[in-house]
């Protein structure tokens, strides 16, 4: 059985060390003792080593929005993975449509960090999902095998199980609606069909495929009861702790 997980990327909605400090320590209080989902959140690099200490032995894990595709070298301003796992990371978030979009992160380097990620022993939390564009011309599906299969490709078995797909379709971030519930659970469908073709049934039922796009506790509600929806990553609507705390409340069995 495939064990509900909540994540949330902070982006960098949160900016100051000390908020970041402050909404840890608020998290914590609720949530530092549930044990029935697993929990992370995804704060900016510079906060990581606070966060740490604040979510020392706690059940709610922590890691980074982002990482260097490459493990050192000449790559001015990046972030070598080494350096999360020295942190304490658990997570690393791979391939969001804004650094797609805005910072040109291209499918073979979103590889190569899924294949780091499992190196330097963190799970990846891989974002995928169509523009507005492909849901027009009807090709998201099409568009979603495609970073499926960039995503996944080399990786073992083993490995691949441990991925979290985060089905992100870029329409639905930011705004003030989400996708429907209908129309996620249809799309978690297909992606859990296409891992099967591609990699087999035992690693299509293990992988998580959860889902992020303008999630809050309202529409969690509704997402939590479906079978193939295995948790949400939040952005702006987790990032009050009793925010988050109703959202994970509503994915406790
Ligand atoms: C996201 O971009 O990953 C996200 C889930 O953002 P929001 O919830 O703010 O739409």
């Amino acid at each position: 059985m495939r064990k509900q997980i909540i994540g949330s990327s902070w982006k960098m909605h949160i900016n100051s060390i000390n908020m970041a400090e402050e909404t840890g320590e608020d998290l914590n209080k609720l949530l530092g003792h549930e044990s029935r989902v697993e929990m992370f959140i995804l704060p900016s690099f510079p906060m990581i080593p606070k966060l740490s200490e604040v979510l020392k032995n706690s059940s709610i894990k922590y890691g980074a929005q982002n990482m260097c595709y490459e493990e050192k070298g000449a790559f001015t301003g990046e972030v070598p993975p080494l350096v999360l796992k020295e942190l304490g990371c658990s997570y690393v978030e791979i391939g969001h449509a804004e650094r797609r979009s805005y910072f040109n992160e291209r499918d073979e380097n979103i590889n190569k960090k899924v294949r780091l990620a499992f190196k330097y022993g963190m799970i990846p939390v891989v974002c995928i999902g169509e523009e507005e564009r492909d849901k027009k011309e009807n090709i998201g599906e099409i568009k979603i095998r495609s970073q499926i299969l960039w995503a996944l490709n080399g990786l073992s078995k083993e490995d691949a199980q441990e991925v979290i797909l985060a089905y992100e379709p870029v329409w639905a971030i930011g705004k003030e609606e989400a996708a429907s519930v209908d129309y996620v659970e249809n799309m978690h469908g297909h992606i859990r069909d296409i891992v099967k073709k591609e990699l087999g049934e035992e690693v299509s039922k293990n992988i998580r495929i959860i889902y992020g796009g303008s999630v809050g506790p309202e529409n969690s509600k509704e997402l939590s009861k479906r079978e193939d929806i295995d948790g949400v990553f939040v952005g702006r609507f987790g990032l009050e702790a009793e925010n988050f705390k109703s959202i994970v409340d509503n994915f406790i069995r």
